[in-house]
């Protein structure tokens, strides 16, 4: 049977592979457009998020929908989700186990969705498919990823932390950039699948380590 975004939410809600299933109230798998063109990968869900099962429903996802307003989208044309789906304790940061166990959801997701441009919110997300190094200086950068233009973005919370007119400033020119770059990926061949569409081969995947991980 193929794999869809349904399969892969009910396994992230009832998903048992990392210790963050003992404190989270819901496994948030991601939402929006099965088609989108753009994909928002963000760190992992907080508090309200986790309340709610939703990616992004408190104060940085309201950054984040004034953002993609700015750029003529909606919510709802764009697919959001993040590296880790469960809510670590007290919003600390993801652990590396727990990001790796959650790596096959956003690789099928990705497999399904066959996004143009992957946009990275935050450290976390973009040291999986860009690379690591200083925010302050990869911010607004792309790179390609299993044929895929990944471009790295500043955590909106991050923007909520420093509310200076210059961090605003900033943002919104990163943000500016996704038009340009859908642009230009739609000029390129369509991303071949990223990962196996098949939940069985995607786990044979995962156990081959076929990608690249942190
Ligand atoms: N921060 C994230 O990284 N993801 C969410 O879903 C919410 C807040």
């Amino acid at each position: 049977m193929a794999d869809s975004l349904a399969t892969i939410g009910a396994q992230v809600r009832a998903c048992q592979l990392c210790r963050l299933a003992e404190t989270r109230t819901v496994g948030v798998p991601g939402e929006g457009n099965p088609d989108a063109e753009v994909m928002f990968i963000g760190e992992g869900p907080g508090f309200h998020e986790d309340q709610q099962g939703r990616p992004f429903v408190g104060a940085a996802g309201h950054l984040l929908q004034e953002m993609l307003g700015k750029i003529g989208l909606r919510r709802q044309d764009v697919f959001i989700t993040n590296v880790v789906r469960c809510r670590p304790p007290g919003n600390r940061d993801p652990l590396p186990d727990e990001l790796a166990a959650c790596d096959g959801y956003s690789q099928r997701q990705i497999a399904i969705i066959k996004p143009r441009l992957i946009v990275t919110l935050g450290r976390f997300s973009m040291a999986r498919f860009i690379g690591s190094g200083p925010m302050r200086e990869l911010h607004g950068t792309t790179r390609q990823w299993n044929g895929i233009t990944c471009l790295a973005m500043y955590h909106p919370a991050a923007i909520l932390r420093t509310p200076t007119p210059e961090m605003r400033r900033v943002y919104e020119a990163d943000f500016r950039k996704i038009p340009e770059l859908l642009a230009a990926a739609r000029q390129q061949p369509p991303p071949s699948s990223a990962a196996p569409a098949e939940p069985a081969e995607a786990a044979a995947a995962e156990r081959a380590d076929q990608l690249p991980l942190f």
